[in-house]
């Protein structure tokens, strides 16, 4: 029996698991993949005290200090389902049962994709997730933000302020950004935004983004913009599926925490992507992973003696 029990092995999971180890707990991280969203990450420039590292080489840092704890890391296996009797008992899509006192949710959270040639070729290479960690790479520049939501229009003013110019390119005919967000944006000189545009294909010349073509959906026009980077704000969808009707989760699927990481479930602690924390990022998530763990411990002092 684990005292702590940590799924996702992320820097918000990684962190936690530190945490709760330091304090002489039995300590389990079950992970489908250790390092998480980093392991897919190039550059990383906003990792304070850190003014340059690389996802890869973040994620074996993270490993290697995970790894000087008795930590059991179980990488390569996917949690299915999760249940509460006396102890909380966690099955994995192998079949494995694995039993804790005390859990921490930190599965994350993935990007949505535009799915079109290109995208996945340019990933990381002109084409961004993040306006907060890549923004200033295209310093000068002209990109693309690539959706009209909340997050689009505020990554276009964000971006706007760094770069020489900024296209938003919304599917629909309409903007569902907030109002207040909209009229921002329509002020600044340098954001143009393009309604009904299907984004078709991301261009390059084999090193990086050079364009991207997209669709007039109103005539099936195409058309094709020269730029240097597309910011994809089309959505961050929660790793959450499995926790329907065990913890409760926001409209948006994320898991639902207080100031302290404790989830709906006393017992059951979240940090990082997958709650409802604000602003998606590594050193976010690994203090949010390091206040569910020292929560997670608070609570374990205070169960009954057996
Ligand atoms: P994740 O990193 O998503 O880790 C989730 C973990 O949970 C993984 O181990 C995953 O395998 C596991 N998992 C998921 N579901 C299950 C399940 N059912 N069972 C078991 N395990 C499961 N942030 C920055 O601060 N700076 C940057 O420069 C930066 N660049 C980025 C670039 C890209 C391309 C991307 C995608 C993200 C970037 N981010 C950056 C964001 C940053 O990576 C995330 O905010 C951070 O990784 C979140 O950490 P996390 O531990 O909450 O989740």
């Amino acid at each position: 029996v684990f005292d702590m029990l940590v799924v996702g092995g992320g820097p918000a999971g990684a962190s936690a698991a530190i945490y709760s180890a330091r304090k002489g707990l039995n300590t389990g991280v079950v992970a489908e993949r250790f390092g998480g969203q980093v392991a897919d990450t190039v550059g990383i420039e906003n990792f304070i005290s850190v003014p340059y590292t690389e996802g890869p080489k973040l994620v074996a840092s993270l490993e290697q200090h995970v790894t000087e704890y008795p930590v059991d890391v179980m990488a390569g296996q996917k949690v299915k389902s999760i249940e509460q009797s006396e102890l909380f008992s966690i099955t994995t899509e192998s079949g494995a049962v694995l039993k804790a006192k005390s859990l921490v949710l930190a599965t994350g959270a993935r990007w949505r994709k535009m799915n079109v040639p290109g995208e996945q070729e340019y990933s990381g290479k002109g084409v961004a997730y993040c306006p907060h960690c890549d923004g200033p790479l295209f310093k000068g520049k002209k990109v693309a933000v690539i959706g009209g939501g909340n997050s689009g229009i505020e990554a276009a003013i964000d971006l706007a302020n760094i770069v020489e110019h900024v296209t938003v390119l919304e599917f629909s005919d309409q903007l569902r950004a907030d109002e207040v967000l909209q009229r921002k944006a329509r002020s600044m000189s340098n954001i143009d935004i393009i309604m009904q545009a299907q984004t078709t294909e991301v261009v390059g010349d084999g090193k990086s983004v050079t364009g991207i073509k997209y669709m007039d959906r109103t005539n099936n026009a195409e058309h094709q913009i020269e730029l240097a980077g597309i910011f994809v704000q089309i959505g961050l969808v929660p790793n959450s599926d499995f926790l329907k009707g065990v913890v409760e989760l926001s409209p948006r699927g994320e898991i639902v925490i207080d100031e302290r990481g404790e989830t709906s479930v006393p017992g059951i602690y979240a940090a990082g992507d997958v709650t409802t924390v604000p602003y998606k990022q590594i050193i976010i998530a690994m203090g949010e992973g390091a206040k569910a763990s020292l929560s997670a411990f608070d609570y374990l002092m205070r169960l009954e003696p057996k």
